[in-house]
């Protein structure tokens, strides 16, 4: 038989709408209108004695609401993505986005309701409801912090003109930023995007330059930025421990991830104390770029090897065949998302940036979003995009209101997928130097996906306790600068003006200690990496079985069932153990 070539491709969106406009679109928009009608006239069944099965049965037509809501979504957030100059692709992303907005509105009242129902019949719906369990469970979280029915009006209300606008306002003035970089003698403005090429250019210089002008931007608008941190912040704690009664500033985030406020401790304590494993990087790194001592203008600059060109057929190859080594099964997985023509990997210059995978629910094969240029680290993306792709098909036993998995554990498949790949590129790799770029190139991804997101979250929680106390912005900055030094210890020099870094990351300003998340999706996977190079084959099943929990359970339990317990710091030492070995890895190879 003979060996399928795969060709760069466009995605087939046809599996989710036949059309977006004319008679078929409209027939689309009628039947969702007939199911949100549907569930808001179980407004007036809704009371205290219901039984669950009426429960059961509303909820799932919800469910049908918001499955047909996301196939809409994606199909015009998609269509966007790949042509965002495209006027017609906007203006129905726009449309889409205030349909599901309104319908999202109309159906709220029964999640509220449940919210607010006594436990007693709170506890007796709970029990009744089969497969959705957890998804009640979940909603029931937030009871003991839920306020009156009108003061959570009052908070919707002032919330639109308060903390929205502020992150409106922070938005429009970091995006309005423009830099004058200077390149071969010339003068050349450019926006935030093309700055942060250079911040991995190869020329020392041009990544000086690159940081410079970033941080002398953001210093230009401390006073500005720095009001609009301490009101977000205030809000933060006025709501969060006055109102609704968190006992940290943390642990309302904790709650939203249904994981203790312990298991998060232990995981960034754990960070902290490993963090001088990346100090021996550091220093490994700077021997490799023939430096003295790295700055923090050198962190990502890059050890270059000889960069080969990799056809996308070669590509696919070498993904699916290291999904089948570990498990023939993922490997089919990622081969079907392919065959159902759902990857976009074409390049174009309407196409967005970056990559994604988009779930859209059980019954439907995920879509894979990436731009494929033929380089090293185009592979490494499409071996995690389809990690999330295996991962989403695993889920798709359950039902869609359940499938997908929680924030920290939707990077499991995605950054394990990864590791299969890059030991078997690296195992085939027969160059010394290329190999170390390879390894220092997976190694910087670690710091900024692990180390770096940790040290944003310490960072906050001081930020939180000083503003409380009344700390003025440029000791916000000295605490930043102290925690950026803490983080490189004697591997890396920091100079001063890198203490306003922490306002040009977006997640401080709009989902204050969210950073963290990423830290604890890679560190446990890095941990299940560490398993799997313990127990070999045996441990294939096992943690096939943990990715199709997706979210029918709660994170915890699902890690109980490996024997993990996220409460333990020993166990996030584990990821540190695979870590190590990279460096020790890198290290042989600079004798
Ligand atoms: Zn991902």
């Amino acid at each position: 038989m003979q060996k399928k070539v795969y060709k760069e491709s466009f995605w087939n969106l046809k599996d989710l709408l036949e059309s977006h406009e004319g008679k078929e679109f409209d027939v689309v928009l009628a039947d969702l209108e007939k199911k949100v009608k549907k569930v808001e006239s179980y407004k007036n069944v809704l009371n205290n004695d219901i039984s669950s099965d009426k429960v059961l049965e509303i909820i799932k037509d919800i469910e049908e609401v918001e499955k047909l809501c996301s196939k809409i979504y994606a199909y015009a957030y998609m269509w966007f993505s790949t042509d965002t100059k495209s006027q017609e692709a906007r203006a129905l992303q726009n449309k889409i986005s205030q349909l599901v907005a309104d319908v999202s509105n109309r159906i709220m009242f029964f999640s509220l309701w449940f919210k607010q129902l006594d436990d007693k019949n709170a506890d007796r719906i709970i029990k009744g409801s089969n497969e959705y369990k957890y998804y009640f469970e979940k909603l029931r979280l937030q009871k003991p912090h839920t306020l009156s029915e009108n003061e959570e009006k009052i908070i919707n209300i002032k919330d639109t003109t308060g903390n929205s606008i502020l992150n409106n306002l922070y938005n429009i003035i970091t995006t309005s930023f423009m830099f004058d970089f200077v390149i071969d003698g010339k003068v050349k403005r450019i926006n935030f995007s093309e700055l942060s090429k250079y911040v991995r250019s190869t020329k020392a210089e041009d990544r000086k330059q690159a940081y410079d002008l970033l941080m002398n931007e953001y210093e230009k608008n401390k006073d500005t930025l720095g009001e609009i941190y301490k009101a977000i912040v205030t809000d933060w704690k006025n709501e969060s421990i006055k109102l609704r009664k968190h006992n940290s500033y943390i642990s309302p985030r904790n709650l939203g991830n249904d994981i203790s406020d312990k298991a998060v401790e232990c995981m960034l304590n754990s960070v902290k104390k490993n963090t001088k494993v990346f100090h021996r990087y550091f220093k490994l790194k700077a021997k490799l770029l023939g430096m003295k001592r790295l700055s923090r203008y050198d962190v990502y600059a890059p050890i270059f090897g000889i960069e080969k060109d990799i056809s996308y057929n070669e590509a696919v190859n070498m993904v699916l065949e290291s999904y089948n080594e570990f498990s023939p099964e993922m490997s089919s997985m990622a081969k079907k998302i392919i065959d159902y023509e759902h990857v976009h990997s074409i390049t174009s210059d309407v196409k967005k940036g970056g990559a994604y995978c988009n779930d859209i629910h059980p019954g439907i094969v995920p879509y894979v979003f990436v731009n494929f240029t033929g380089k090293d680290r185009d592979v490494s993306t499409l071996a995690h995009e389809l990690g999330h792709g295996v991962h989403d098909l695993l889920t798709h036993n359950h039902s869609s209101l359940l499938a997908h998995p929680p924030l920290i554990l939707a990077e499991t498949a995605s950054v394990f997928g990864e590791m299969i790949l890059s030991d078997k590129v690296l195992e085939k790799e027969k160059d010394k130097i290329n190999k170390q770029a390879l390894i220092a190139s997976k190694l910087d991804d670690i710091y900024a996906t692990i180390i770096r997101q940790t040290f944003f979250v310490i960072f906050e929680m001081e930020a939180h306790k000083a503003i409380d106390d009344g700390a003025t912005i440029d000791k916000v900055c000295d605490i930043y600068l102290a925690n950026l030094k803490e983080m490189f210890g004697d591997s890396i020099d920091v100079t001063d003006n890198f203490k306003i870094e922490w306002a040009y990351i977006p997640h401080i300003f709009a989902t204050p200690f969210y950073c963290y998340a990423y830290s604890f999706g890679n560190l446990l996977t890095l941990a299940l990496y560490q398993m799997y190079k313990k127990e070999g084959k045996s441990f294939v099943p096992k943690y096939l079985k943990f990715l199709s929990y997706g979210g029918s359970k709660k994170p915890s339990e699902i890690c109980k069932e490996l024997d993990i317990d996220l409460e333990s710091e020993k166990f996030w030492d584990q990821g540190f153990v695979v870590i190590n070995d990279m460096i020790d890895e890198l290290e042989g190879l600079t004798n």
